[in-house]
């Protein structure tokens, strides 16, 4: 698909006079050119969208289900060529494009098949004071979610707002990054064409733009904006969004530690640090960029690790093992984290820091030695470095692992299950994978999102789905209530039965009754 189709009527709303370029990161070389949307184009697509939000929430649970599958079933069967135009629009070698597509099918599937059995209509107990009425809770659609999308997962991470959003009965309106605008108008287009047959409107549109074009999204009368992006933008949403009372999600960065126990098994934690920092170039929210090491196995896990990381190569060739920075400022981000480790008496390795950069690549450093109070270790680096740190024990490490104003995901690697199941609970983070890095991602029913600057809200899974909807409850009498409390009739006897009966069930010390 060419950026000019992203134009023609269906796939997103009138083309305004201005546009930008998407570049591929490797060459600097223009990829499409796309329309710069404004405020008035923000509301215009809410508005079609209100339509086609009628429409999608009006058909069956069943029919809103098979069109996602057939969504799915067109992914997963055109996944090389997205897979190529993510390669060239973000740098990343194909192969982890691929792998990346993979889990958004996942996500589809899960949502598609979940939807009716999470948000449909379910009975509950009424209780002791209204044992004369039926209750039941259903989870309705927002409407319109506004979604806006980061660059570094450009399928994966918006992804998990907007199936869950469409799922759930809603319209989604969907801001890319002005980084990866090509992948997400191929995404809405592909949508349109095999699950929005027949809509009246567009069930999801595209918006291009920056942030000026994001920052009207928020303003737009949107019924809830999914963000993903860094804090501080986040911050920028929430403001504008105050103004219209309209909820937010915010899905931001992230510092993951991992910890590695003294009976860890050190291959594997080795293998997994360094792939859960360095691929996709470190540019990963639940990326890991700092490993905390129990005493006893410091210096053979940091030989393991130094070795893996020593045979990576980043490139745009087809044995490259990441690609190019994909944001061209981010390597000044990395250049004064290292600069600042090593001025603060930290030392880089397999080679020396002032090297690493190598412009539009970075070659991958761990540093050791490093203060934790250096901005290695407390900001959000998002390249392909890592700090690492000898710590006396699992409890140390975990400590450690908390003093950050981010908790978005961590890791721990443990001999001990029982033992990493529990450290895993004190771990001030939204997700924890034990032996493993970034699992948690990759099981669609589990719930995906941070605590303090990492963010709130979840993504994917049932709580995904409830986060782009309302619940309404509904009574329903079926029997005249022996006592009639919600009445001007009710006497004073009434009453005090009543309280008598609440204080026999409630008021003993101790062991409770079941109401
Ligand atoms: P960013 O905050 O610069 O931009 C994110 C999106 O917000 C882009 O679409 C951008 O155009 C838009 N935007 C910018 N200014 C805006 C404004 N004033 N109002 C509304 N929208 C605005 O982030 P980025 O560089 O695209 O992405 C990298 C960040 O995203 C990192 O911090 C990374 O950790 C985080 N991230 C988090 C997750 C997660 O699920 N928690 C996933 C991927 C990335």
């Amino acid at each position: 698909m060419t950026a000019s189709q992203a134009q023609e009527p269906g796939s997103g709303p009138a083309p305004a006079r201005r546009t930008f370029d998407s570049l591929n990161p490797a060459t600097g070389q223009p990829i499409a050119t796309f329309p710069l949307y404004s405020r008035a184009d923000a509301e215009v697509a809410v508005s079609r969208a209100r339509e086609a939000a009628r429409w999608w929430a009006g058909l069956s649970w069943a029919e809103r289900r098979s069109r996602l599958l057939d969504w799915k079933s067109f992914l997963t069967r055109h996944m090389d060529e997205l897979a190529e135009l993510m390669h060239v629009e973000t740098g990343k070698p194909a192969d982890d494009a691929t792998l990346e597509i993979v889990l958004a099918i996942l996500h589809v599937d899960w949502a598609a098949r979940h939807a009716r059995k999470v948000l449909g209509p379910r009975r509950v107990l009424p209780g002791i004071a209204a044992l004369n009425q039926s209750a039941t809770v259903e989870y309705q659609p927002l409407g319109v979610v506004g979604v806006i999308g980061p660059w570094n997962y450009p399928v994966f991470t918006p992804m998990g707002s907007i199936v869950y959003a469409i799922a759930a009965g809603n319209a989604v309106i969907f801001k890319p990054s002005e980084l990866t605008p090509a992948v997400g108008e191929w995404l809405v287009r592909s949508f349109d064409e095999v699950a929005g047959r027949g809509a009246p409107e567009p069930v999801l549109q595209l918006l291009t733009g920056g942030g000026e074009t994001g920052a009207a999204l928020a303003a737009s009368p949107v019924d809830k904006i999914a963000f993903t992006g860094s804090a501080a933008t986040a911050r920028k949403v929430m403001v504008i969004a105050a103004a219209n009372l309209t909820p937010v999600i915010a899905e931001c960065g992230g510092k993951d530690a991992l910890i590695v126990d003294a009976d860890a098994d050190l291959n594997a934690a080795a293998d997994a640090a360094a792939w859960g920092a360095l691929s996709n170039a470190g540019q990963t929210c639940v990326g890991i960029e700092r490993v905390y090491v129990a005493d006893p196995v410091y210096e053979t896990f940091l030989a393991k690790l130094a070795d893996r990381v020593s045979r990576l190569r980043p490139g745009s060739d087809e044995d490259a093992d990441y690609g190019p920075m994909t944001m061209p400022g981010q390597i000044d981000v990395i250049s004064r984290h290292l600069a600042d480790a090593v001025a603060r008496g930290g030392r880089a390795l397999p080679g020396r820091a002032e090297d690493a950069v190598d412009a539009p690549y970075v070659r991958p450093v761990i540093l050791t030695d490093v203060p934790e109070d250096a901005v290695a270790v407390t900001e959000e680096t998002f390249g392909p470095t890592i700090t690492v740190r000898r710590v006396a024990n699992l409890e140390e490490g975990i400590q450690l692992a908390n003093a950050s104003r981010y908790g978005l995901g961590s890791s721990i690697f443990s001999g001990s299950r029982r033992r990493a199941r529990a450290a895993a609970r004190q771990l001030h983070s939204g997700m924890t994978a034990i032996n493993s890095v970034i699992a948690f991602a990759m099981v669609p029913a589990l719930p995906f999102g941070g605590v303090d600057e990492s963010g709130f809200g979840r993504i994917h899974g049932a709580d995904g789905l409830r986060e782009f909807t309302r619940a309404k409850s509904i009574t329903s009498q079926w029997m005249k209530p022996p006592v009639n409390l919600t009445s001007f009739g009710r006497t004073d006897a009434d009453l005090k039965r009543t309280v008598k009966l609440v204080t026999l069930l409630h008021g003993r010390r101790g062991r409770q009754a079941r109401p």
